[in-house]
């Protein structure tokens, strides 16, 4: 499955910046990571940090998945608003999840200063929108359960919106706790920075048949050489869903649009994420060059052609909608992409051990927080090879 078009705006702009041989011998190691994307990265690092030989191998080039299509907002505000969620899944799996997420942020920025990374990591606000008066409401409830469960949010009216941001809404959530990053840079430094305290990376390798046997698993790959690994971590993103026996996700299409560099973007802009309470949302924000990147209008996934045939209209119809909510600005097109991504019944992820995959881990961050959740999966993963304590393990668990 093709998970994005050509020509996402990361893959352009940074170029190939590592590339790594294909596994051309059988080799052994404590954890395998199968998948080099974002995911595959945080996982590979919080695996050597922990001490354990680590393998990581990709079917495609490193970062080429879903990492190179993503526009890469940090928020812990899930796809699911926390009073819905509150509802759907209790008060303390709903606020845990959302507390995760908001740490989340923060691990990532410890990640990034540690490897010195040069993704441009950057602490933001985060704006959530109201797009018609009808939501107007909700979001208010949304804002006062917030409030009410600690975290730092503030309520902005119509005029304070007009004033601040030229963004026209009758309502809005701002919250303190949100960041932006190029993932896909973030990805190579990190199997840069890994590859030299021993991670070893094997692209253009894919994994193609595994047998699960009782204390290790033995994988074959296209280049016909044998893993042998004690535990495996599938990062394998949107494509996993192929070989998991039950349906976990929906798979959507969603389109991203980013603008030539403007000179006067200005600070509230440059320093905060923006979304919206449409279905499917609006969202977007300032790069650091000074871009604005806008994305949403997300279709049911069919195929990868038919995603693509769109690109055209659903560019068209991104620059109306950011016309509409910030209409004393322009927006030149500069490169427009489509991803496939998916939603979860609760807008949680999956992350943990599934019955049918003896000695397997599965780290699967859908949704809008795909990245946070990758995030949260390195303790999380460590925890669980460790048979430490996690809760996080039962709320995102297989089956629940
Ligand atoms: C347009 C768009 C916008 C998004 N915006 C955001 C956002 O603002 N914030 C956010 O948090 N998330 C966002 N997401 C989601 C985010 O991009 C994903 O959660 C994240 O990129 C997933 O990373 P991953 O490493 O799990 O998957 P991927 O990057 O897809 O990596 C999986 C890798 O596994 C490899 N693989 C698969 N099968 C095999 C196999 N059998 N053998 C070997 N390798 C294999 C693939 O080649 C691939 O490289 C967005 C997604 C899209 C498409």
């Amino acid at each position: 499955m093709n998970v994005r078009s050509n020509e996402p705006f990361w893959l352009v702009q940074n170029g190939l910046l590592h590339t790594y041989p294909s596994l051309q011998q059988d080799i052994h190691c404590d954890i395998l990571i199968i998948g080099g994307g974002v995911t595959g990265a945080l996982m590979a690092h919080a695996c050597v940090k922990a001490g354990y030989q680590t393998v990581l191998i990709d079917k495609r080039e490193i970062a080429n998945g879903s990492t190179s299509a993503t526009t890469s907002m940090l928020q812990y505000e899930l796809d699911t608003p926390l009073h819905e969620l509150i509802d759907q899944i209790g008060e303390e799996a709903a606020v845990a999840s959302y507390k995760s997420c908001r740490d989340a942020i923060y691990e990532l920025q410890q990640v990034v200063k540690e490897i010195k990374s040069t993704s441009g990591f950057e602490l933001k606000k985060s704006l959530y929108f109201c797009a018609n008066s009808k939501d107007l409401k909700d979001l208010q409830k949304e804002y006062e359960t917030r409030k009410f469960y600690g975290f730092e949010v503030d309520w902005l009216g119509e005029e304070d919106l007009k004033a601040t941001y030229g963004l026209v809404s009758k309502g809005a959530i701002l919250s303190k706790d949100g960041a932006s990053i190029d993932a896909f840079k973030l990805t190579h430094d990190l199997l840069h920075y890994n590859t030299n305290k021993g991670l070893k990376v094997f692209d253009k390798t894919e994994s193609i048949k595994t047998s699960y046997q009782k204390d290790k698993v033995f994988l074959k790959t296209q280049t016909g050489y044998a893993i042998t690994a004690s535990k495996v971590i599938y990062c394998t993103g949107y494509e996993t869903q192929h070989f998991l026996p039950e349906k976990i996700v929906k798979l959507k299409s969603t389109y991203a649009s980013i603008s030539e560099v403007q000179n006067n973007i200005g600070d509230a802009l440059k320093h905060t994420l923006f979304w919206n309470t449409n279905k499917p949302y609006l969202y977007l924000r300032a790069t650091d060059e000074g871009r604005i990147l806008i994305g949403g209008e997300d279709e049911n996934f069919k195929n990868a052609v038919k995603r693509d045939l769109l690109l055209d209209r659903k560019e068209r119809k991104l620059k109306e909608t950011f016309q509409q909510v910030m209409p004393d600005r322009c927006f030149d097109t500069d490169f427009v992409w489509a991803g496939t991504f998916g939603e979860t019944k609760d807008s949680l992820p999956y992350i943990g051990e599934h019955p049918k995959f003896p000695n397997s881990y599965f780290v699967l961050g859908f949704g809008g927080n795909g990245i946070a959740f990758s995030a949260i999966g390195m303790k999380l993963i460590v925890d669980l090879i460790k048979n430490q304590p996690n809760v996080l393990s039962h709320y995102f668990r297989f089956g629940r």
